[in-house]
């Protein structure tokens, strides 16, 4: 804890004092365009890979950046209501769907979640299923299982957006594109997915 008030402390002092203004101004309400569903993992912080600034992004995070399908039934559907608010109440302009590198939820999906985890994050890893079998068909043609699987989940989220209404609503209407990114921890790289969903490096733009 102490690290952490340390930390505090030091926002206060720095990155508070020179975004006052902005904070200010964002205290009377939040307008991001962009919302971001990224693994819950501590080294993935969207916010960071992003260098944004405070208001910039709506920020969802769960294990292995999934998307349960649209089920409307009265349930605790916490990413499901963080899709509805930015979507229709927030109305943003684009949804990326931030995979990663080592993702533990990509390894509990191909070999089983922890045996200390068996309530919650075992049946919430598999929504992906079908993310999984397709990561295997790619592996026997030689691909990396792991890395085929964090690939297939992004798509399985995706995928799985796209059985929101409201979702292919708004893109039907042209005002919400989706986007799919898978991010190395260990080099530092962001990967986007193209319409084929082909995952490239995105290349530095310089300073
Ligand atoms: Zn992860």
């Amino acid at each position: 804890m102490e690290r952490l008030l340390t930390g505090y402390n030091r926002f206060r002092e720095g990155p508070w004092l020179s975004l006052r203004q902005l904070f200010l101004q964002l205290s009377l309400g939040q307008a991001p365009d962009t919302l971001v569903l990224a693994c819950s993992d501590s080294r993935v912080d969207p916010q960071r890979v992003f260098d944004a600034a405070p208001g910039e992004l709506f920020v969802v995070r769960n294990v292995a950046a999934l998307c349960p399908p649209y089920q409307p039934d009265g349930q605790y559907h916490g990413t499901s209501a963080a899709l509805e608010f930015a979507v229709n109440a927030l109305r943003v302009k684009q949804i990326i769907v931030m995979g990663h590198g080592r993702c533990g939820g990509c390894a509990a999906l191909l070999s089983g979640a922890p045996h200390s985890c068996p309530e919650f994050v075992a049946p919430w890893i598999e929504i992906a299923s079908p993310a999984r079998a397709r990561a295997q068909a790619r592996a026997q043609a030689g691909a990396d299982l792991q890395r085929a699987c964090e690939e297939e989940t992004v798509r399985e989220t995706l995928s799985n957006l796209r059985t929101f209404p409201f979702v292919t609503a708004a893109t039907a209407e042209g005002r919400l594109t989706l986007e799919g990114m898978w991010f190395d921890v260990g080099l530092g790289e962001l990967w986007q997915m193209d319409p084929g969903g082909a995952f490239a490096m995105i290349a530095a733009r310089g300073p």
